[in-house]
């Protein structure tokens, strides 16, 4: 019932159902703040209801709201469906007035710690409900603290706390204009309304915003009955995860804080212990502690994040929820439940997300350069992958600097809700305070940025921070090793991550499901996963990660090395076709080499190459001192350099003499490039590797062109094949990357053995919006609603629809036609679900995405033979269910 009671509360009400000691309690719905949101005032029925609830509270634990010898306290906190961690307001010790902090100090026996609890409340009522500062409340403690010479808050004693309180209910009413309330009903109703209120603030609406959390109407509120962690030796709180969030391993993994209270061990003020201390100061409680894990996480049979405080001695679970965990330990977690048989292959790929799973493939430093440098401090090694950038001490220098492109390091003593708006710019995150569950280190693992926590060696001044004596002024470039915890004095250079044997085998559960998917079973070649690679190391890379061949090989990428660049501005500057010829002899054995290699790296794997695709310009320099250069070099005259560009100008270049209108009008050039290809795939046969190349013809609008490059490209293949006697298949076919053939797709598939949508030009096409220009007015469209999202990253809808028009009447005159998609989108979550539903044949995709592609086609085809659709909260890429919705 997450929706309706929020997270927080819904795993309340199971987990004391199944018995594990919850402190007694009730929520108020979500959709009781939609109302409150929408009337700007509490609904009336929970005006009504809220006094009959805590009656029934209190009769439970024999105590009552503003009673003067058993006292009810309880706290009032946030939680919705998804959790916002520190995003919105929490109340603690709300009951405590005038009266009944003597109550508690009698009835605790302990008076000090009444008073503590209540210049606490008036604290965090007066921040939270009337917006007033921390800082004010903590200068008059710090005043009060150095009358009686108190080092720390726990040396002032139960005299010097009324103190305290006096002045703080004097700030109070300073500020809020009326005496802090004494009756224990109104503080509630205006905590609750000061709850439904934090929903809207900035930091939670940023936090929404950044994970694009959509479609939650509201809060709940949880108001519980105090425990109190900050009693004495015998109490404490702390917080715990069921296995470790960083790797993953099976190890209960927490820290803890005797005689403290709430967030003090989120907050990452004082540094906790390990939860494995606990042991020998309260072995009792340890023991039950892990019994409560135990069950919880079979229970939930996923890892869980649990907060525990001990009261006296006594154990009360506060909250469990699924913990949010680093990449590497989602898969090494899914993995391990897979083999303790917790839970399904099925279940488990559809554990890590793909935002998580990208997370290991972050970069790390490079070892070589790690060996000779040592690191001049470490921390606790809270968010994995390594960050180079310049210190910032503040998020709006951080924001600011992210502006212009400047990659910066976070450093802080802690971090705190205000500062996410930077945490998520930066590369990396630095704090000297707070251990692995402090906000810093969940935000960062949530972000997937690298971050070290509780640094002690660090101290931060003014303009900058100090370690171990030396000084770093802020813009200092460092190096962050977010995976050990350690901290370098230099950027240092980074390198891809690497590949564990639980990422193999994570993987293969999803290759597995693909596999055994009924449309795969049945025709074994659909749905596979290439690679757009143009060079034989990005097919050596592609290989590795697990490509089945190569969806787009961009030959005009292999005209840009400087002796191949040259030759190349030789054929375009040449006055005639005997100039055109003798400049692409030079070209020929340069691409015969590249594709012979590349072939023979994918062995028998397809490998579709394009013909020359972009316009010629774009080969040619545009500034006149590079022109003169290039004159000099090719012995002709400047002029004639600078009016061949400017012949070439033109005012669309990507709607201009680009693509097959080329290969039509200079027939020499895709003549050379087949000739290339067929002469690499002879190589090829006679050393015995059996090469599947695919000539892709580019930009194709009608049939006719196709037809026409068609008739050439064959007439090569027959004749070097007559002459060499090899025999060759080399299937021709053309990318779909305007509306009108995917429109005309029957026409084309007359001609055509495959189809490779390019997404890039088509959506380019669809929408008239130019794939260079598009920054300056889409994030403006993204916030505006206008558009849900970047239409070149995730597949539009009617672009959806072309794709899904042109395969259909493609295969309606060629039944077997093989089609995939080789835009950008062919390495996006959601664009590959809705490829797979239009019944591809492929998607291709950058090499370094090909895991990525692999995992979200497996949890597609999981998600849909499941026919449940879950709720998409996360970003679209990662839900490819979500954001198939979007696009219907
Ligand atoms: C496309 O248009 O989708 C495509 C793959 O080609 P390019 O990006 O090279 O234009
Ligand atoms: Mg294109």
């Amino acid at each position: 019932m997450k929706d309706l009671l929020g997270g927080k509360g819904a795993n309340l009400a199971e987990i004391a159902k199944i018995g594990i000691p919850v402190p007694p309690g009730f929520t108020i719905t979500t959709e009781a703040c939609a109302k409150f949101n929408q009337d700007k005032k509490l609904p009336e029925s929970l005006v009504r209801d809220i006094p009959h609830a805590i009656n029934r509270l209190g009769t439970m634990l024999s105590k009552k709201f503003g009673n003067t010898e058993e006292p009810l306290l309880v706290s009032v906190r946030s939680g919705a469906a998804v959790s916002m961690p520190g995003m919105m307001d929490t109340i603690l010790n709300l009951g405590l007035n005038d009266k009944s902090v003597k109550a508690l100090a009698s009835s605790s026996n302990n008076e000090r710690f009444a008073w503590d609890a209540y210049r606490r409340l008036i604290n965090m009522f007066g921040n939270v409900v009337y917006g007033m500062n921390h800082h004010t409340f903590e200068l008059a403690l710090k005043k009060i603290k150095e009358a009686h010479k108190a080092n720390s808050d726990t040396d002032l004693d139960a005299e010097a706390l009324k103190e305290v309180v006096a002045e703080y209910k004097l700030i109070f009413k300073k500020h809020a204009k009326k005496p802090f309330p004494q009756n224990p009903l109104t503080q509630l109703q205006e905590a609750i309304v000061a709850v439904f209120n934090s929903w809207n603030n900035e930091r939670a609406i940023t936090y929404r915003s950044i994970n694009n959390i959509k479609g939650l109407i509201g809060t709940a509120v949880n108001v519980q009955s105090m425990v109190f962690g900050n009693f004495g030796d015998s109490s404490g709180t702390g917080v715990a995860f069921t296995r470790d969030a960083s790797t993953g391993e099976k190890i209960f993994y927490g820290e803890y804080l005797m005689n403290a209270q709430g967030e003090d061990v989120v907050a990452g003020i004082r540094t906790p212990k390990k939860i494995e201390t606990l042991n020998s100061q309260l072995p009792k409680i340890y023991k039950q502690l892990i019994q409560i894990k135990d069950k919880l996480e079979k229970h939930y049979r996923d890892m869980q994040d649990i907060e525990f405080t001990i009261e006296n001695n006594v154990l009360y679970i506060l909250q469990t929820r699924s913990g949010k965990r680093t990449g590497n330990a989602a898969i090494k977690i899914a993995v391990d439940m897979v083999k303790e048989k917790l839970i399904s292959k099925e279940e488990a790929v559809l554990r890590v997300s793909n935002e998580l799973f990208e997370q290991v493939f972050h970069p790390q430093i490079d070892d070589k350069a790690k060996k000779n440098k040592k690191a001049i401090a470490t921390g606790s090694n809270a968010s994995p992958g390594a960050a180079v950038g310049a210190i910032v001490l503040t998020s709006e220098d951080a924001q600011a600097l992210a502006k212009k492109n400047v990659k910066t390091i976070l450093v802080r003593e802690q971090t705190s809700p205000e500062d996410i708006g930077g945490m998520n710019v930066v590369e990396g995150i630095l704090t000297s305070t707070g251990g692995m569950t402090s906000h810093a280190a969940v935000v960062a693992r949530g972000m997937g940025t690298p971050c070290i926590v509780g640094c002690s060696a660090l101290h931060i001044e003014d303009d900058a921070i100090v370690i171990s004596g030396k000084k770093f002024p802020i813009g200092t470039s460092i190096t962050l090793d977010g995976s050990t915890g350690e901290i370098y004095a230099e950027p240092l250079p980074l390198v891809e991550a690497k590949i564990t044997d639980d990422i193999n085998t994570f993987l293969s559960y999803a290759d597995e499901l693909r596999k055994k998917s009924k449309r795969v079973k049945e025709h074994p070649s659909s749905f596979a996963i290439r690679a757009n690679a143009d060079t034989p190391a990005d097919a050596r890379h592609a290989l590795k990660w697990g490509a089945q061949g190569i969806g787009l090989c961009r030959t005009e990428h292999m005209f840009f090395g400087t002796e191949r660049i040259r030759h190349f501005r030789e054929l375009i500057l040449a006055s005639d076709s005997k100039g055109r010829s003798k400049a692409l002899s030079k070209l020929l054995p340069m691409q015969r080499k590249d594709f012979f290699q590349i072939m023979s790296a994918m062995e028998k794997l397809p490998v579709t190459i394009r013909l020359l695709d972009p316009p010629l310009h774009e080969f040619l320099p545009q500034e006149e001192s590079l022109q003169r250069d290039l004159a000099k070099e090719l012995g002709i005259e400047p002029i004639q350099v600078a009016q061949r560009t400017q012949n070439l100008h033109e005012h669309n270049p990507m709607m201009g003499h680009r693509g097959c209108r080329l290969g039509i009008t200079y027939p020499e050039i895709y003549d050379m490039q087949v000739q290339a290809i067929t002469e690499a795939v002879i190589q090829c046969k006679k050393k015995g590797i059996d090469a599947k190349p695919e000539i892709m013809i580019p930009l194709v609008g009608t049939y006719q062109e196709l037809e026409i490059l068609r008739k050439r490209a064959e007439a090569i293949i027959t004749s070097l094949s007559a002459k060499s006697r090899v025999s060759i298949t080399c299937k021709i076919g053309t990318m779909i990357e305007i509306p009108r053939a995917a429109v005309k797709a029957d026409e084309i598939a007359q001609h055509a053995d495959f189809f490779s949508f390019g997404t890039n030009d088509l959506t380019q096409l669809t929408f008239g919006y130019s794939r260079e220009d598009i920054a300056s007015f889409l994030p403006y469209y993204l916030e505006a609603d206008i558009l849900t999202n970047d239409p070149f990253q995730t597949l539009d809808s009617a672009v959806a629809q072309l794709v899904t028009l042109g395969t259909e009447k493609g295969r309606s005159v060629n039944k077997g036609l093989s089609v995939g998609i080789c835009g950008e989108h062919g390495g996006d979550p959601a664009s590959i679900a809705i490829a797979y539903h239009a019944g591809l044949s492929y998607v291709s995709c950058s090499p370094f995405r090909i895991p990525i592609a692999r995992l979200a086609i497996a949890q597609e085809i999981v998600r849909t033979s499941k026919q449940s659709q879950p709720r998409n909260t996360k970003k679209t890429q990662s839900t490819p269910v979500g954001a198939k919705r979007k696009n219907k």
